[in-house]
């Protein structure tokens, strides 16, 4: 298998060298050349380890690993970091079943990928002969800084720099970077925004004449953000995990077909459902389910994406986002895998915020629909499970279940369908109980620990208990233009 880019037909890269890459040269994303097809049964699948299905998906992408490379990346990702040895359980509630992403180690799902990366990397490494540091820089708003700092925390031959809006990220959020420990680590909070942090760090890794400096000193740049394939296939793995953990339980049958309703900011995750869909998973329809910034509902409706509009803060931050970047590997394959195509629409996006896609490129939209809730709507939908099954998810999760209640009655489709729940309610304590309960308004995200064990019945997880006393170990802040020295800082050139 190669991966192509979206950008530029004569580029082929292996897994491996697109792995340590990240980004096409040119600007484009990395997409197979072809979707391969599952080679067991689901039968025989459901008999798997998530570990063994891992290994069965993930071989039919990074083709260039050898058997005992890729089961040892697995072996080091999903292991006793996770809280349960299921990895990915399943939770019934309200008609539905929520597939919960959030039993790693930072408690959001971004660890289903970002506890395999760092080995996919190091491992890539060896195989392209690559004889330098990689160092990961990283801007986050708040979930991908954790799970890439303890993804790469202590693995040999990785730094990892991540740099976070100094105000912009939750109390609890900051409390897991700034304790963050590992000698290869360093945290930065930034005086500026999301946006300011993430330019930041586009123009460090794009700058050329640093670029050789540090290579002179041993060091090179890579990237973890969820463009990466390296990230986008072990999130296949799991809707193979979930259909087939609902088929050894009876609740399907072989071949029935399912629906799946993802939380949506950056697109990654439901792609990941699409491409799991494509390689012969029944699946009868993805819901991407939005917040207030409804950017892909417009686009599924309309067939128009437009990103001019007033951005929101809303109590799902990890889907506040206008620019969904992987939505480009879709569009790649509605316009029929046409590069110059595809490059079009990027620049006209580029350039004016916008694009249409043509009605032929619309009509291959039929597996896709949009729904969003906004912030009332979420609220209303977290107190409702809780009323209704005494099961308490978190606002990104909530944003899902209520598209998803919206979805059913427009449609009146029972079909079986799968919640991906991507975060613990502990990490967004005050905005889930001042959704069940006006009179905990008052408190602070630390102090509504205790009251959510009590109200949830679900044990504090580790996650949270080990920052409530842990030592700050990182109190770095700099200016928006001081982000470079503070790179060559901490790499000691
Ligand atoms: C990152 C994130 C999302 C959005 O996932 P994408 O792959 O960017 O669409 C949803 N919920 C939570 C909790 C997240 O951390």
């Amino acid at each position: 298998m190669y991966f192509k880019s979206t950008r530029d037909d004569s580029l082929a890269f292996s897994s491996s060298e697109a792995i340590l890459t990240g980004l096409s040269p040119e600007g484009g994303l990395f997409v197979p050349d072809e979707m391969p097809a599952f080679d067991r049964t689901f039968a025989e699948l459901s008999a798997l380890s998530y570990q063994d299905l891992a290994y069965e998906v993930m071989k039919l992408f990074l083709t260039d690993f050898t058997e005992a490379e890729l089961r040892d990346c697995i072996d080091h990702a999903y292991d006793e970091k996770f809280d349960t040895p299921a990895i990915a359980p399943i939770k019934e509630a309200d008609g539905a079943f929520f597939l919960e992403l959030f039993h790693g180690k930072t408690i959001a799902f971004k660890d289903m990928a970002l506890s395999i990366l760092p080995h996919l990397m190091t491992a890539s490494a060896k195989k392209c002969g690559l004889d330098k540091e990689i160092v990961i820089l990283t801007a986050t708003s708040g979930d991908t800084g954790k799970a890439a700092l303890a993804g790469f925390d202590s693995v040999p031959g990785t730094r990892i720099i991540v740099f976070y809006p100094k105000d912009g990220v939750s109390p609890i959020q900051k409390k897991q970077m700034v304790t963050q420990p590992g000698s290869n680590t360093f945290v930065v909070g930034i005086e500026g925004n999301f946006d300011d942090a993430q330019n930041g760090v586009k123009a460090i890794s794009g700058n050329a004449e640093l670029r050789a400096e540090l290579a002179e000193a041993g060091f090179t740049f890579s990237s973890a953000n969820s463009i990466n394939i390296g990230r986008l296939v072990p999130q296949i793995v799991y809707y193979v995990h979930a259909y087939v953990s609902l088929l050894r339980e009876g609740k399907i049958a072989d071949g029935e077909k399912i629906n799946i309703v993802v939380p949506t900011g950056n697109f990654g995750n439901i792609l990941a459902a699409f491409y799991a869909k494509q390689m012969g998973l029944p699946v009868r329809k993805l819901i991407c389910a939005s917040n207030e910034n409804k950017v892909l509902f417009d686009f599924f409706r309309t067939g128009v994406y437009d990103r001019n509009r007033e951005f929101h803060l809303t109590s799902s931050p990890s889907m506040d986002i206008l620019l969904s970047s992987n939505l480009e590997r879709l569009i790649w394959l509605l316009c029929g895998q046409n590069a110059q195509e595809n490059r079009k629409l990027m620049q006209e996006l580029k350039e004016t915020g916008k694009y249409e896609i043509s009605d032929a490129m619309k009509a291959g939209l039929e597996s896709f629909c949009g729904y969003y809730a906004d912030e009332e709507e979420t609220a209303k939908t977290i107190r409702k499970i809780f009323a209704r099954d005494s099961y308490i998810i978190d606002p990104h999760t909530a944003v899902a279940a209520c598209a998803y209640e919206k979805y059913r009655e427009d449609t009146g489709d029972d079909t079986v369908t799968v919640i991906a729940s991507t975060a613990s309610p502990y990490k967004f304590t005050h905005s889930v109980l001042s959704a069940i309960d006006e009179k905990y308004d008052a408190y602070a995200d630390f102090d509504l620990i205790a009251p959510l064990q009590e109200l949830s019945g679900v044990p504090v997880p580790g996650a949270i208990r080990e920052i409530l006393d842990a030592p700050v170990k990182h109190t770095t802040v700099c200016g928006r233009d001081e982000m470079t020295a503070v790179v060559k800082g901490f790499l000691g050139v």
